[in-house]
C-alpha cells in the first residue's frame, strides 16, 4: 500500500515535470561566406543580418528559454537555401524567420518589410526575390539541383502561386507582427506585409517569413543597421512579435479543440475527372454508421489541388472534406486508432502539423467519442 503511494506521487510528479510541447524556432542569418548579400557605403549584408539573428537568438535565451531555438549559421559561412530549408524541416520547426537586408538603386528609399510565400502582385516585390533567390546560380548545376526554377525568370515565379497554401495564415499572421513591432515601438517606415516567390521560404515545411530590416543602400538606415543599438533594437522587435504572435496560436488552438465540425463536403483527388459531377452529387463518405473511421489531416488549403501537386509530397491517397471555403486533406481510413496514430507518425515526417480526425458516417466526430464508443484509451 505504502509503496503504491511513492509510485502515485512518483507518476504525479513526472507528469508535473514533463515540459509542455516545445516549440522550434530557426533564425535564418541571409547570406554568409563567400555570399556577401547587398552592399552598403561600409556595411555587408551578410553581417547585419548575422549581428541581429545573434542579439534574437540571445533575447530567446534569457527570456523564453522553453522555446528551442536553432541557427542556420552562427559565423560567417555559406550555405545554399536548400541546404538552409533542410536545416529547418530536419529540426521540425514551427517558425522559420530569414533575417534580410533590402537594397534599392534609389538611394532615398528607406523602410522595413516582411515577406511571406505567395505570388508577388508588384514588380518591387519580384525584385526582392530575384535578388535574394540569385544566391543559387552560385552553384554548379542549379537548374537541375533546384528543379529547372531559374531565379533570374519571371516564368519560374508562377510556380508560387498556391505554393505552401497550408502555412500561408499563419505566415502572414507573424508577418502583421514583426511589421506592427517595427512600426509602432520603433517608428520604422513600415511597407508592409508582401508576397514574393523566395524558394528558401518555398522549401520550409512550417509558417515562415523573410524579414527585410531596411535599406543598406539608404545612409541612414545603413548607420543604424550598423549600430549596436539598432540592431538590438530590431532583434527585440523582432522577438516581441514572436511573443505576441505565439499568444494568437495558442489562444486560437484552444478555440478549435473546441470546434466541433457537421456539414461537410467531401471531394477526392483520384478522380480529378469527375471534378465537374462533385459539384452537384459529392460523394459521402462511404463509413458505417456505427463503427468510427480515422483519417489523418494533412493540411488545409484554400483551393482544390490536382492530382500530382508537390503540396502532396508524393502522397497519392488523399482526398478532401470541404468546409466553408477550405479543402481540408486527408490520408488514410482505419477503423484501428493504433493504425492511424502509427501512418500519423510516418506523415509527420512530411507534414509536421498533421493529426488524426474521426468519422461516424458522414459526421466527423471527436477523437474521444470515437475512442469511446470503440472503449480505448487515447494516446
Ligand atoms: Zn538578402
Amino acid at each position: 500500500m505504502k509503496n503504491l503511494r511513492i509510485f502515485l506521487v512518483f507518476c504525479l510528479s513526472v507528469i508535473l515535470i514533463l515540459p509542455a510541447s516545445a516549440f522550434t524556432v530557426v533564425i535564418d542569418a541571409g547570406h554568409g561566406g563567400k555570399d556577401p548579400g547587398a552592399i552598403g557605403t561600409t556595411g555587408k549584408e551578410k553581417d547585419l543580418n548575422l549581428a541581429v539573428s545573434l542579439r534574437l537568438a540571445e533575447y530567446f535565451k534569457q527570456e523564453a528559454p522553453d522555446i528551442d531555438v536553432y541557427l542556420t549559421r552562427s559565423t560567417d559561412v555559406f550555405l545554399t537555401l536548400q541546404e538552409r530549408a533542410d536545416f529547418v524541416n530536419k529540426h521540425n520547426a514551427d517558425l522559420f524567420i530569414c533575417v534580410h537586408t533590402n537594397a534599392a538603386e534609389n538611394k532615398s528609399v528607406a523602410g522595413t518589410e516582411t515577406y511571406t510565400l505567395g505570388l508577388h502582385k508588384q514588380a518591387s516585390n519580384l525584385a526582392v526575390a530575384m535578388r535574394e533567390n540569385s544566391v543559387i546560380t552560385l552553384e554548379d548545376d542549379y537548374q537541375t539541383k533546384y528543379q529547372g526554377f531559374d531565379p533570374k525568370s519571371v516564368e519560374s515565379y508562377i510556380m508560387f502561386e498556391f505554393a505552401q497554401d497550408q502555412y500561408m495564415d499563419r505566415s502572414i499572421q507573424f508577418a502583421d507582427q514583426v511589421q506592427k513591432q517595427f512600426k509602432n515601438t520603433l517608428n520604422r517606415q513600415d511597407k508592409g506585409v508582401r508576397q514574393a516567390g523566395f524558394w528558401v521560404l518555398h522549401k520550409s515545411a512550417c509558417p515562415s517569413v523573410l524579414i527585410e530590416m531596411g535599406f543598406i543602400t539608404n545612409k541612414a538606415e545603413e548607420q543604424y543597421l550598423l549600430s549596436k543599438k539598432g540592431q538590438g533594437e530590431i532583434a527585440y522587435a523582432i522577438f516581441t512579435a514572436f511573443k505576441n504572435y505565439k499568444t494568437l496560436i495558442d489562444r486560437r488552438k484552444q478555440v478549435v479543440e473546441k470546434d466541433s465540425v457537421y456539414g461537410l463536403q467531401v471531394g477526392f483527388t483520384q478522380k480529378p475527372a469527375e471534378k465537374k459531377v462533385e459539384k452537384d452529387t459529392i460523394p459521402a463518405l462511404s463509413n458505417d454508421e456505427k463503427q468510427p473511421v480515422y483519417y489523418v489531416q494533412i493540411f488545409t488549403v484554400k483551393h482544390e489541388l490536382k492530382k500530382g501537386d508537390p503540396t502532396f509530397k508524393g502522397e497519392t491517397d488523399c482526398f478532401y472534406i470541404k468546409k466553408g471555403n477550405l479543402y481540408k486533406y486527408m490520408c488514410g481510413k482505419e477503423t484501428d486508432y493504433e493504425k492511424i496514430t502509427a501512418l500519423r507518425e510516418t506523415l509527420r515526417q512530411k507534414f509536421p502539423d498533421c493529426f488524426v480526425v474521426a468519422f461516424l458516417g458522414d459526421k466527423q466526430i471527436k477523437i474521444n467519442d470515437a475512442l469511446n464508443l470503440q472503449h480505448i484509451q487515447k494516446k
